[in-house]
């Protein structure tokens, strides 16, 4: 049996880790956003791409509506449409993009990290919806001009065999990368000590990501607030519900198991999950 702690923490530096960032790398983290965590020796900066605030609305998932009463979501699941930038060791990298709509704040918020898009080592995608890799492109043209992209190949094979066309964006977006696409298979070893994991459901290749003691689950859940304690409640968009749900229990558990900081694209910001067992 496993739950989550969930833990909002909205100062820098956060209380969760002490910063064991080399001096000189730390120097360089000027920190003007007001969402960033330090973790042991990352740092995790919590870059939310819509503007103002946001709520799932309940119809969107399969929970009764005397549970969503219970749990005062009657009005909607706090969220957010979110991406989040690690600093490791002199390296940054960036999970998911983003809705690159005309009111995307992605980029804003690199601004206010002293960062543009050149300044994107790697781009680590979740999977291919269009508000997490939408961001790729700026006025048609690739938005991170250095960055090496990586994608699972089970996600990228699904959207390219995708029935009517409907990868066809994706594969367009993501053939601007040329050869700086990688694609690969779970349990591959990726930059930066990056374990990529299975949590496929939401889409055909849906990823979790490890670095160090953090973990990204994309769009594991999109109500945090319903499905972090009622795993078995899909949202619509989980393309395979049976299979989303066992990815929403195994990873965590797996964060429970591993003691990891939890954090997802469409959490309410700034709300860092730590995940502890519970008896
Ligand atoms: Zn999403």
């Amino acid at each position: 049996m496993a739950a989550f702690a969930i833990a909002a923490l909205s100062s820098c530096g956060g209380s969760t880790g002490g910063d064991g960032a080399p001096q000189a790398q730390a120097d360089s983290l000027v920190t003007r956003a007001d969402m960033t965590l330090v973790l042991d020796s990352i740092k995790v900066h919590w870059l939310k791409d819509n503007e103002g605030d946001k709520l799932m609305p309940p119809a969107l998932f399969d929970a009764p509506d005397s549970l969503m009463s219970r749990l005062g979501l009657q009005e909607g699941v706090p969220s957010s449409v979110s991406t989040f930038l690690v600093e490791c060791g002199g390296r940054r990298i960036l999970f998911d993009t983003g809705n690159g709509a005309a009111d995307s704040r992605l980029m804003a918020g690199l601004d206010s990290l002293g960062l543009g898009g050149g300044d994107i080592d790697y781009v680590m995608l979740t999977h291919l919806h269009g508000d997490h890799i939408g961001g790729m492109l700026l006025d048609g043209d690739v938005a991170f001009d250095r960055a090496q992209v990586y994608v699972a190949r089970q996600e990228y094979d699904g959207w390219r065999q995708m029935p009517d066309g409907k990868g066809a964006q994706a594969m367009e977006t993501l053939g601007k990368y040329g050869e700086r696409l990688h694609l690969f298979d779970y349990g591959d070893s990726l930059p930066c000590g990056i374990v990529a994991l299975d949590a496929s459901g939401h889409t055909p290749g849906h990823t979790a990501y490890r670095i160090g003691r953090l973990l990204v689950v994309g769009d594991l859940m999109h109500g945090v607030a319903l499905q972090s304690s009622y795993p078995e409640y899909c949202a619509s968009y989980d393309m395979d519900k049976e299979r989303a749900v066992g990815a929403r229990r195994a990873m965590m558990e797996y964060a429970c198991d591993e003691g990891l900081t939890v954090v997802g694209m469409h959490f309410p910001p700034s709300l860092y999950v730590d995940c502890l067992p519970v008896e």
